[in-house]
């Protein structure tokens, strides 16, 4: 069993989301996609960000529907900071079996370095980056010698900040999120200006 882990915020989780995954599941051949929302130190959570229980709700709406895309409550679950290491020991741990493959954006891969124990995260996990279709290949690994795989995906030009800047200025998000996603912000009025 291949299991592809991908991490993120998802303040509010939108279709650049839900795209890349099922890309990386059908590029990698991987049998699931599990997602794993951040517990942002509560100092991080800042004006305008929603609960880590309503940023869960939104991704679990958001994958109710696919049959091979799951959630995590890991990373919610334990006191905050996450590392992405303690998550893949905890997930090597419960499945033994399982070949994880951890997904990082672009972005994530540039700080990668920073992490905490990079090389032990690339031993517990394939390191898969998203790369933007069409772009050429990654110049350089950060320092660490940790072997990667990149894989073209396509990238939706939507964020998650531009989902909350339009929420506070009461634009529309439909066809961003998916309508489950949409209903759940509005009934509960997040990201909504005060
Ligand atoms: P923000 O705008 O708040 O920084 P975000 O939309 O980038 O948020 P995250 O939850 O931080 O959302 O994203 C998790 C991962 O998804 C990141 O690695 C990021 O590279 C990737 N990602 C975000 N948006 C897209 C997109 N439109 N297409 C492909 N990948 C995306």
């Amino acid at each position: 069993m291949d299991v592809g882990v991908f991490g993120g915020t998802f303040d509010p989780p939108h279709v650049g989301h839900l795209v890349v995954a099922r890309d990386a599941l059908e590029q990698l051949d991987l049998d699931r996609i599990r997602f794993v929302p951040a517990r942002r130190s509560p100092f991080k959570e800042g004006p305008g960000a929603a609960p880590p229980e309503a940023r869960f709700e939104m991704l679990r709406r958001a994958v109710e529907n696919e049959v091979d895309f799951e959630v995590s409550r890991t990373e919610l679950d334990r006191p905050p900071p996450s590392f992405t290491v303690d998550t893949l020991r905890a997930f090597s741990a419960e499945a033994p079996d399982v070949r994880w493959t951890l997904l990082l954006g672009e972005d994530q891969w540039r700080s990668f370095g920073e992490w905490r124990e990079p090389i032990e995260i690339g031993r517990l996990a394939r390191i898969a980056v998203l790369t933007r279709e069409g772009r050429d290949a990654l110049e350089r690994a950060p320092e660490l010698g940790v072997p990667f795989v990149q894989v073209p995906v396509t990238r939706l030009d939507v964020s998650s900040s531009d989902l909350r800047r339009r929420l506070k200025e009461r634009r529309s998000v439909k066809h961003l999120v998916p309508d489950a996603v949409r209903e759940f912000i509005e009934s509960k009025e997040l990201y909504a200006p005060c």
